[in-house]
């Protein structure tokens, strides 16, 4: 094995598998190590969506819907076996928290910032076709949204990502653990563990793709000096085994809580997610009943004749973005330190997965070649050319 790297990526979730994709593709030499499984971590307990749900549309996030919207028609080109669009159809009941006019409002500024993309515009579906959605509760119903959204197996999309990386160059270690790195003149000197086995290499560049880990992870990096902690959210989602419906919708959730999807999944229902701020070991992430409870009521509100139970029930850590004065940059999802050749990744969700990585590796790639000028939009290879 080399022991010289130009680029070395901590964490094989979607976000490691897609920053080791793009820098292999531009030619930088690179390793990327994950200690449990490819896509084990919350790149395979996701609500599966690409495109942005309607809590996009707030001014702040437009920015991010544009990029989803974007990405979603990329993904459709370079992984049409794993992108499966279809409509969502969003009820609006008399005492939903938002009015059939608002909703309207946000979907015809979702379409705008669609511009330029196949995406069909949103439809509001006649009352007389209300009846087709079988099994929705149609009492106090006062409209019926539908909009194009697609749906990807996030885990096996991280395994096809990662499969590219390889096939590109990069070197791609599991299980293999990092249990730290030492600044030297020309970057880090990293150290992995495979079982009791333990082995060193140089890197030039470091990123942290830890996801809900990434604040273990760069506790064992020297040198970084103080960096803004990761703000956790737990989001937990309900299986059922017996299917709902060919549609996919996406309704009020209970108490004012977030929209909660609920989409065919594996020949059964998916439904969630339930959201609440965490505190603790990433490890120790636990489904409490009162979460599985606020989904299940949520089901059996808008569906009442589904009365089976949930099979499974799982939770997973999403990552908040950093603040706007943790970030010191215009992007909020990576921290990068040029001085200490560090780069981490905070809250970026897997439908962005591929616009994130690009933006990592042309800071890296600048970076590593001290120039800007060394990178030009046209030596950059944009991933979106290439299928995994
Ligand atoms: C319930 C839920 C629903 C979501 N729904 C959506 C959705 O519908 N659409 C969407 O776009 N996004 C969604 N997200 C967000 C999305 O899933 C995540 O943001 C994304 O998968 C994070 O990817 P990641 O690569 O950053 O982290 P992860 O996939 O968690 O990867 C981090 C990896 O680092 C590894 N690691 C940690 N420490 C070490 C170490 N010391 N050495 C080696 N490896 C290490 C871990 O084993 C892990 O595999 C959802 C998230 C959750 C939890």
């Amino acid at each position: 094995m080399s022991t010289h790297f130009d680029l070395c990526v901590v964490g094989g979730g979607i976000l490691g598998a897609g920053i080791a994709q793009a820098a292999a593709i531009n030619g930088l030499s690179t390793i990327i190590v994950e200690k449990r499984g490819w896509g084990s971590g919350n790149s395979s307990k996701s609500g599966k969506l690409i495109g942005p749900g309607l809590e996009y549309m707030a001014p702040l996030s437009l920015l991010q819907a544009r990029e989803r919207l974007v990405e979603r028609e990329i993904l459709s080109s370079i992984a049409p076996d794993l992108v499966d669009g279809d409509w969502f159809y969003v009820p609006i009941y008399s005492h939903s928290q938002q009015k059939p006019w608002r909703v309207a409002l946000q979907l015809t500024l979702r379409d705008c910032l669609s511009a330029g993309t196949n995406l069909p515009w949103h439809r509001r579906i006649p009352e007389g076709q209300w009846r087709d959605l079988i099994g929705l509760n149609q009492h106090n119903l006062r409209a019926v949204f539908a909009l194009r959204d697609a749906q990807s197996d996030d885990a096996q999309l991280t395994k096809e990502v990662l499969r590219s990386a390889k096939q590109h160059g990069a070197m791609a270690l599991c299980p293999v653990s990092f249990d730290g790195a030492q600044p030297t003149d020309d970057g880090y000197r990293v150290r992995v563990t495979k079982g009791s086995r333990s082995r060193a290499f140089d890197c030039r560049f470091l990123v942290n793709a830890g996801g809900a880990w990434g604040d273990q992870v760069k506790q064992t990096i020297g040198a970084l000096g103080q960096l803004p902690r990761s703000e956790l959210i737990k989001s937990t989602y309900i299986e059922f085994r017996e299917p709902l419906s060919d549609r996919r919708f996406c309704v009020d959730g209970p108490d004012d809580g977030p929209r909660i999807a609920i989409v065919p999944w594996r020949g059964g229902t998916l439904v969630g997610g339930a959201e609440r701020a965490f505190s603790g070991s990433p490890d120790r992430v636990e489904t409490s009943m009162a979460d599985v409870d606020y989904l299940t009521n949520a089901l059996r509100y808008h569906f009442p004749h589904f009365r089976h139970a949930p099979s499974d029930a799982w939770s997973g850590l999403k990552t908040k973005p950093l603040t706007r004065s943790a970030a010191n940059a215009w992007e909020r999802r990576l921290l990068i330190l040029e001085n200490a050749r560090y780069l981490g990744v905070y809250g970026a969700q897997f439908g962005s997965y591929r616009a994130v990585a690009e933006k990592a590796v042309v800071a890296i790639m600048r970076i590593l070649n001290s120039g800007p000028e060394q990178v030009s939009d046209r030596s950059y290879i944009s991933s979106a050319s290439v299928s995994v």
